[in-house]
């Protein structure tokens, strides 16, 4: 399952050179090549995937151990305090490179980075209205 012209699938399927990590059968997990921090990884699937909304189950439930495996690995070779997940949907939410994948960004003391949101202060009814329009 891959998408011609899609450079993650030829990374992750071995045809374009990246600087890796860890493979398996299904997944290669690569250093990006502009890093936030020192050892930002990306997770990619080898099959190819444009997002969460199109990431089949069984993928997904392989993808937490594997960040989970990689964030332990990351933060006891590189000794980060931190580590944050990311995973970008669409342009709207950032994403680039429409091939699903999940940003490892360790962190450390002044790494300058900013990741925190900017929280928006909805009233009571307003956090009710939004729970009832998402209850089924
Ligand atoms: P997105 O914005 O789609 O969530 O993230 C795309 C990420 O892929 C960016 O952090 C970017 O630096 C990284 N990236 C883009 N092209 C390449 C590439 O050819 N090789 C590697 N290793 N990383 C890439
Ligand atoms: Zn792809």
């Amino acid at each position: 399952m891959r998408e011609e012209n899609c450079i993650f699938c030829k990374i992750a399927n071995g045809e374009i050179p990246s600087r890796t990590i860890y493979e398996d059968e299904e997944f290669r997990v690569i250093l990006d090549l502009n890093p936030a921090t020192k050892g930002h990884a990306l997770i990619l699937p080898k099959n190819h995937y444009k997002n969460l909304y199109e990431l089949s189950d069984e993928t997904a439930q392989k993808i937490l151990p594997l960040a989970k495996k990689m964030g332990m690995l990351i933060t006891q070779r590189l000794g980060c305090e931190g580590l944050n997940l990311l995973q970008n949907n669409n342009e709207i939410a950032g994403q680039t490179i429409f091939h699903f994948h999940v940003h490892l960004i360790p962190r450390y003391q002044n790494d300058h980075q900013n990741l925190i949101m900017n929280p928006l202060e909805l009233s009571s009814a307003e956090l009710d209205a939004v729970r009832d329009e998402l209850l089924q």
